[in-house]
């Protein structure tokens, strides 16, 4: 093995590997084959150990990233586990599906491959849970104090994870019929598995949470009630408002939006009920509006479920494959991002505008678009300028919207309460993340606007904190 000092010049970095393209197209299992436990400790070992370590600032949990990378070099784990339980509530939510703001700050980034915290990540999480590491957090003496959390997404599970181990009685109501919020009705089986979300809430049951699923608070009961039912009230709904493409023909059928099409899937995989007409993507050529994750999403599933086609087009101009001068080390660049859902075929464009669905009988059958280049105008504003005879159309059966999110829901309980929102849309809050409501809180997505679910994490964390001490305060007056 090499040396831990010169590791990182002896090492080159390898991920996990994928299994095979035409193989994993049949079915939504995970795509990724792990690596072998020693493979992981010689990974670990790229670490440089740095003295100011960038990997930590970058990582919004403040993940002690390279001490526990010292304890794998080591052959430590369950103490690696447990330093990096002290920052991370579920590490193997996070090693999978978290863009790894850490690597894009890792100080090898500078001239060679960053360190592979991710896959470092999963891998201590999953020998964690193997070897029976990962206890439920049940506290030793309760507060009595009771609070209701709305929603069960990384913020809502994180939130209620904290309070619960600081002795407070956790209610999660959740309108769903299962647990985990975006993480289970977006992000597809492929990239996250609902076994690894089910093994988590079970801890938390374990732990003293309760779950009450298929409630929809606003419909099946008033947020009035729940506030005087419960001490403090958090309300972690996410962002489930799309940005829609309102163009001529929107009101063909067989136009969606991406997360009522990824949700459908889950559903249909774990025999859930599917709400509204089935969308399928089998022997259709298939449009994806939006060249993010949650296109590359669209696209995979798509794929798995037999789409004669697969097209993403994206209006903004392709990304660079490097770092440029405008996003230096140790920021998080936006580059070009080729997922596995790439690799398994999809025409990619960018820098197309889609100008028109066109159908008949009331059914999509093309689109219109053309292709656009973006210039500066003299205030250094992005101008959007449609390129002359660049206009074409595709024959098309399905296409999925996947424009982003714009703010949370605003019909429900956030009219019934007259809840104040922010300029964007989302909840407005104090920096104690307390909402113009008494006893109302709001963590998440819901506050800050579609983020990610590390951001969703520490949202509830934070919350969490100001909860606490928001129900020490009130236990003290009533003792007097
Ligand atoms: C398709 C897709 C893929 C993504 N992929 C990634 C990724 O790979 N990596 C990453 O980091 N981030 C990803 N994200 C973003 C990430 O999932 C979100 O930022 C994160 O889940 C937000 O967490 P949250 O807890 O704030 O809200 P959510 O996860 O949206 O959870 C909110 C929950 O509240 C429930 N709810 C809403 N209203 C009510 C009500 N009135 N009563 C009861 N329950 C209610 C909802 O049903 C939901 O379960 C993705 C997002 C999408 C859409």
């Amino acid at each position: 093995m090499a040396s831990k000092l010169t590791g990182f010049m002896e090492i080159d970095r390898k991920n996990y590997d994928h299994r095979d393209i035409e193989e994993r197209k049949k079915d939504f299992d995970s795509v990724d084959i792990p690596l072998s436990k020693d493979e992981m400790v010689s990974q670990a070992n790229r670490c440089l150990d740095c003295g100011t370590s960038f990997c930590n600032w970058g990582c919004p949990l403040g993940n002690l990233i390279p001490d526990w990378n010292d304890l794998v070099y080591n052959g430590e784990w369950e103490k690696a586990y447990q330093k990096l339980s002290l920052t991370a509530n579920f590490p193997e939510f996070t090693g999978r599906v978290c863009p790894a703001l850490c690597e894009a700050a890792c100080v090898l980034g500078v001239n060679r491959e960053a360190v592979s915290v991710r896959e470092i990540e999963q891998s201590i999480a999953e020998m964690a849970f193997e070897n029976g590491w990962v206890k439920p957090r049940t506290p030793r003496v309760r507060t009595g104090m009771k609070v209701a959390v709305i929603g069960s997404g990384p913020s809502g599970l994180a939130v209620s994870d904290d309070l619960n181990a600081l002795g407070h009685v956790v209610t999660i109501f959740e309108r769903e019929e299962n647990a985990g919020g975006l993480m289970r009705y977006g992000i597809p089986n492929y990239k996250l598995g609902k076994d690894i979300i089910e093994r988590r809430i079970d801890l938390m049951k374990d732990s003293g949470i309760e779950f009450v699923n298929g409630i929809e608070i606003g419909k099946d009961e008033p947020l009035k009630e729940l506030t005087v039912k419960y001490d403090a009230v958090v309300m972690a709904c996410g962002t489930w408002v799309p940005r829609d493409i309102s163009i001529p023909g929107r009101n063909l059928e067989g136009i969606h939006f991406a997360v009522d099409y990824l949700s459908q899937q889950t559903k249909r995989l774990f025999d859930e009920k599917i709400k509204g007409k089935e969308i399928i993507a089998k022997g259709k050529n298939v449009l994806v509006i939006g060249g993010g994750d949650t296109g590359a999403d669209c696209v995979g599933t798509a794929n798995r479920q037999g789409a004669k086609k697969v097209f993403q087009y994206e209006i903004l101009p392709k990304p660079p494959e490097k770092r440029d001068d405008t996003m230096p080390w140790p920021l998080f660049p936006k580059l070009l991002k080729n997922t596995t859902a790439h690799e398994e075929g999809c025409e990619r464009e960018w820098e197309i505008s889609t100008k028109e669905f066109v159908g008949s009988n009331g059914k999509i059958e093309s689109i219109k678009g053309v292709r656009v280049k973006w210039t500066k105008d003299a205030d250094g504003r992005f101008v959007l300028n449609e390129l002359k005879k660049t206009e074409f159309e595709e024959e098309i059966d399905l296409v999925l919207i996947a424009a982003g999110f714009l703010h949370t829901e605003h019909d429900t309980f956030v009219k019934e309460m007259n809840i104040e929102l922010g300029e964007r849309g989302d909840i407005f809050t104090d920096e104690d993340n307390k909402t113009n409501v008494d006893k109302v809180f709001a963590a998440g997505d819901m506050r800050t606007g579609q983020s990610l679910v590390v951001n969703a994490i520490l949202e509830g964390k934070n919350t969490a904190k100001k909860v606490d001490e928001y129900l020490n305060k009130k236990m003290m007056k009533k003792s007097g």
